[in-house]
């Protein structure tokens, strides 16, 4: 316990930095001991130009974006999808980790956020990885489904956008993933939410994505094309390995 008057280290849920760890004081820790000084000079100030956006809640966390770079390096990933890209966060941290010929079809709906990232992703000289498109997801997942060359073509998708759609995402990224490919499906811990009790005051729309969260978790564990592992890393990412 801190001494009465000593500054007490933010409370990261309320900043935005989900962390289910009971502790904010440990979370801090993570950060400052092995996140903070390991994060390339690009997703700091990526960081530090997206905590004054109104929707920053939105953002990945720094040791969440030190676990995707880690992971894609592992598994040798070339060609990856991004769904949900919001300012850029994972994304940076994803094109950090590819190689120079490396790819990320990255999809939203919104264009403007991710320009306010765009100038630190050109100024990391990554931009050349990335093929942005403009749009909702589903329509282009179903026009790539169409087309045989995409079939098995991805080494990594990171999903995080529309939480209602996961299960339509899924649907379709089985088939876009090679196999031995990973699918990342975020926020799958929904804010602790998943086992707050019926009463609970969840806000409004925590309280109606939760629904959705359950049921992919669900499918996502009784699928038996998928090796699956959800960790409590940032708001919970299941990782979904391609088997059959
Ligand atoms: N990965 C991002 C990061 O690291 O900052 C955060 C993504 S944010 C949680 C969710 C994003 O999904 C938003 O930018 C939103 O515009 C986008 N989105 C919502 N519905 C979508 C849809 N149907 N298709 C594509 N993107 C969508
Ligand atoms: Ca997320």
């Amino acid at each position: 316990m801190a001494a009465t008057g000593e500054i007490q280290p933010a409370k990261h849920q309320e900043v935005g930095h989900k962390s289910l760890l009971q502790s904010d004081a440990l979370y801090q820790y993570i950060l400052e001991t092995s996140v903070y000084p390991r994060e390339p000079e690009s997703m700091k100030e990526l960081r530090e130009v997206t905590a004054k956006h109104p929707w920053n809640l939105m953002t990945t966390s720094a040791d969440e974006g030190q676990f995707l770079n880690l992971l894609l390096k592992l598994i040798n990933a070339k060609n990856t999808m991004e769904i949900g890209v919001y300012t850029g966060y994972s994304l940076l941290s994803t094109a950090l980790a590819l190689p120079e010929d490396g790819k990320i079809l990255a999809l939203d709906i919104n264009r403007e956020n991710y320009e306010i990232g765009l100038p630190i992703i050109e100024k990391a000289g990554v931009a050349h990885k990335i093929d942005f498109r403009e749009g909702p997801a589903l329509p282009l997942l179903d026009q790539m489904i169409e087309d045989a060359k995409f079939h098995g073509s991805f080494d990594f998708i990171f999903v995080d956008a529309d939480k209602d759609n996961y299960l339509n995402y899924h649907k379709r990224l089985i088939d876009l993933v090679k196999i031995g490919g990973v699918i990342g499906y975020d926020n799958t811990l929904w804010n602790g939410s998943l086992v707050a009790p019926a009463d609970a005051p969840l806000r409004k729309y925590v309280r109606y994505y939760r629904d959705f969260v359950l049921e992919l978790n669900k499918a996502l564990a009784a699928d038996p094309r998928v090796e699956i592992c959800q960790l409590p890393v940032g708001d919970g990412i299941t990782l979904c390995r391609r088997i059959s």
